[in-house]
């Protein structure tokens, strides 16, 4: 078959490889759609720690089952599906804890840019779905970026009437946030992004307001809207120390703010103490899904809560995967679908 091979930073190959073949309890799925994401460009850009070159690539993806392993009985041959990208052990500490996304043998599935892939078994005993009617394949694919997503919304607290800033949040996560966050009752949901056609695409999605901070700057616009307090809920997207402290700059006395973006490892950010003792500020770091969040969201993409559809607005074959991820870089497509 063909498929896309991570080689190392800014090295991608299309070339054939052998078909995977499959053990008991895993299921082959020929990918009719891929998504790229921001772990893609990342890891193409700079690489990653958990990426082992060289080694299958991509990871957000839904299709048809073409062949079943012994023993699995939940699925069968010629069914859509959609599968996240791992599944947690659920036998270690914290995955007893319930905090399955820090699990710490977390088993995951990389090789989505391809014509078929192989599904471990631990993954499709916990988080594989058949695609819901009316959910095309590559909205299915967005099931794991807002599984993440959904985890996310849930550590902000979002109520009803709540000021939420969406910062660097232009891009599919900060949308998706976006979406929820409307769906949780915000009043005012401001997006900041130095893209203005992302800025657009938030707006028609529902955003109240849009910053982008080379023109405004977003604390003078902030207080405007909260009569001086700040935001109740801030949600940063980005995975930029600077955006990290402008998010916590940006938050009022007892806000929670989410930190959603993973940045470079190593770096750091300082913090005002009398922000967090004195103004009770709440900070939250989150990371990744659980199998809970998973099938959650699935729901939010079948009844139609989150809107798939405008997040993908390019689609490609196989052989452009370099070309997609470089539009993505450049701010020119917000996710593309890979269709082998
Ligand atoms: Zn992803
Ligand atoms: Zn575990």
């Amino acid at each position: 078959m063909k498929a896309v091979v991570y080689r190392g930073p800014g090295e991608l190959s299309y070339q054939d490889v052998e078909l995977p073949t499959i053990g008991s309890g895993e299921i082959l799925v020929r990918v009719r759609a891929a998504l790229t994401c921001g772990t893609d460009v990342k890891t193409y850009q700079r690489g990653h720690h958990l990426m082992k070159p060289p080694m299958p690539f991509g990871h957000e993806f839904a299709g048809d089952i073409v062949q079943v392993g012994d023993g699995v009985s939940a699925f069968g041959e010629g069914m859509a599906v959609v599968a996240a990208n791992s599944a947690p052990c659920l036998s270690c500490f914290y995955c007893h804890k319930g905090r399955q996304n820090l699990c710490e043998d977390i088993l995951f599935n990389w090789g989505a840019f391809a014509e078929y892939i192989r599904v471990p078994a631990r993954i499709v005993e916990h988080n594989v779905y058949q695609i819901p009617h009316g959910l095309s394949y590559e909205e299915a694919a967005l099931l794991e970026p807002l599984a993440c997503v959904t985890l996310g919304n849930e550590a902000a607290c979002i109520s009803a009437g709540d000021c939420v800033v969406i910062a660097g949040g232009g891009g599919p996560i900060g949308l998706m946030h976006l979406q929820l966050a409307i769906n949780d009752g915000a009043a005012q949901v401001v997006v900041i992004d130095l893209k203005d056609g992302r800025l657009e695409l938030a707006c028609e999605l529902g955003a109240t307001r849009v910053i982008n901070p080379t023109t405004e700057d977003p604390a003078a616009v902030v207080n405007e809207l909260t009569a001086g307090r700040g935001a109740d809920v801030v949600i940063e997207t980005a995975g930029v120390p600077e955006v990290w402290k402008m998010a916590l700059a940006l938050a009022r006395k007892g806000a929670t703010v989410v930190m959603f973006g993973g940045c470079p490892s190593g770096t750091q950010i300082s913090l005002d103490t009398g922000m967090v003792h004195y103004g009770e500020l709440t900070v939250k770091g989150v990371f990744h899904h659980t199998p809970r969040t998973v099938e959650k969201a699935l729901h939010l993409l079948s009844e139609g809560v989150v809107r798939g559809g405008p997040l993908i607005n390019a689609r490609v074959p196989l052989q452009q995967v370099e070309q997609a991820l470089k539009a993505v870089m450049q701010g020119d497509a917000a996710k593309v679908a890979v269709i082998p």
